[in-house]
């Protein structure tokens, strides 16, 4: 969907590694157009997230019978689960056009300004990483959402004027992936917020499933299963590894995906059973055997691993503790029992180790053992 009101999607920054070993939730510019044709378009193609599906399902419905838009839209959660999906299926949903821009993209309340003007009745905003707005544009914003109303300041200094400007009626799906950030007032301003969850290995397999048939790819059961446990609850990993795969099918089998094909392939680009790539691993033997299981801080980890403090903190660290491998406590990192088994190394002695939970399924783990939230609520 391509209108002059896109603006190039938030430059995200990928974790080095992470992306050469394709299991980074963020997805590059290439990946976006790929991925737009594995996109659900409609509710019904939706897959998992049945809570936030259910409550929108009511929500547009209830506003196609009043003949009105919707409550603005909040859809928060971690990167790769859908949050951009859903703000296109709610525009097919109510049959309007979806314009897409985000966060860092709006720089001057000028330029919400105009893209606001150019909405017609009905149309549905997109901004994505809506968090990262600049404030003046995030103030005009609010009066926008409340009263289809902007106003527009003319001059400077103490004869600015502020000339009202009537938009029209409008739906505003923010996608944030640090709902903790959003500003009360910004946030209070949506009816209806929808928090994304991981998904599980039952729903990453019927995600996979439809994208073998959309590509055209032949997968079992049992390859689906093994793609879906390496996949860390996230449908764009998903659909990542499972191109990965087929790559390698195509060229070393007979294009099936199988168990024993998708265990070649991903042991290939270095993803194991959890779906921790060579980064992951690389952190946790550095926290295990450099620093006897911690606690390290974040900033001596990274210089261990050669990578910036911030890609372990981001990029890394997430999955690390949501699989149950590693704490942040105030004291600093500290490996869990789960993280020495995993990485096949004999616990220390005497040690005072943290319990560690996952370290085996592969499945979306039970949040770990951190003092800090992962994502905010
Ligand atoms: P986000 O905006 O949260 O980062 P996206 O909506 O861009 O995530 O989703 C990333 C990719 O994952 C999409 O290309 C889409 O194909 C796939 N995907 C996400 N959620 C689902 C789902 N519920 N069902 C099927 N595919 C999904």
């Amino acid at each position: 969907m391509s209108t002059p009101f896109d603006r190039p999607l938030v430059g995200e920054v990928d974790g080095g590694l992470g992306q050469e070993a394709g299991v980074s939730p963020l997805a590059g510019d290439e990946e976006r157009v790929v991925e737009s044709a594995l996109r659900p378009h409609s509710l019904h193609d939706f897959i998992g997230q049945p809570k936030v599906a259910r409550q929108l399902a009511l929500v547009l419905e209830g506003a196609k019978r009043r003949g009105r838009p919707p409550d603005h839209v909040l859809l928060s959660g971690p990167p790769g689960l859908g949050k951009t999906s859903l703000a296109l299926i709610i525009g097919s949903e109510l049959g309007t056009s979806v314009k897409i821009t985000s966060g860092p993209a709006i720089e001057r309340s000028g330029d919400l300004a105009a893209m606001l003007s150019n909405l017609a009745p009905g149309d549905v905003l997109f901004i994505d990483e809506i968090h990262r707005i600049a404030r003046p544009a995030e103030e005009l914003l609010y009066m926008a959402m409340e009263d289809f109303r902007v106003d527009v300041v003319v001059g400077k200094g103490p004869g600015a004027t502020a000339i009202p400007l009537e938009i029209s009626p409008f739906t505003l799906v923010g996608a944030t992936t640090r709902a903790g950030l959003l500003t009360g007032p910004l946030r209070d301003r949506f009816g209806f917020v929808g928090q994304m969850e991981f998904y599980e290995p039952a729903e990453l397999q019927q995600v996979l499933r439809r994208s073998a048939d959309l590509l055209g790819v032949e997968l079992t059961e049992d390859g689906s299963a093994e793609i879906a446990g390496r996949s860390r609850g996230t449908p764009r990993i998903a659909n990542r590894l499972l191109r990965r795969v087929r790559d390698y099918a195509e060229v070393e089998a007979d294009g099936r995906v199988t168990r024993e094909v998708a265990q070649a392939a991903l042991a290939l680009y270095d993803v194991d059973v959890l779906g921790l790539d060579r980064l992951d691993r690389a952190v946790l033997e550095a926290l295990v055997v450099r620093f006897g299981g911690g606690p390290v801080g974040v900033a001596t980890l990274a210089v261990a691993v050669g990578e910036e403090p911030n890609t372990v903190e981001e990029v890394c660290e997430p999955f690390l503790v949501r699989a149950g491998l590693l704490a942040r406590t105030p004291r600093g990192r500290v490996a869990t029992e789960a993280a020495w088994h995993h990485l096949g190394h004999p616990l220390p002695r005497g040690g005072a180790l943290l319990g560690g939970v996952g370290g085996g399924s592969g499945a979306p783990v039970t949040p770990g053992t951190s003092s800090e939230p992962l994502f905010d609520a």
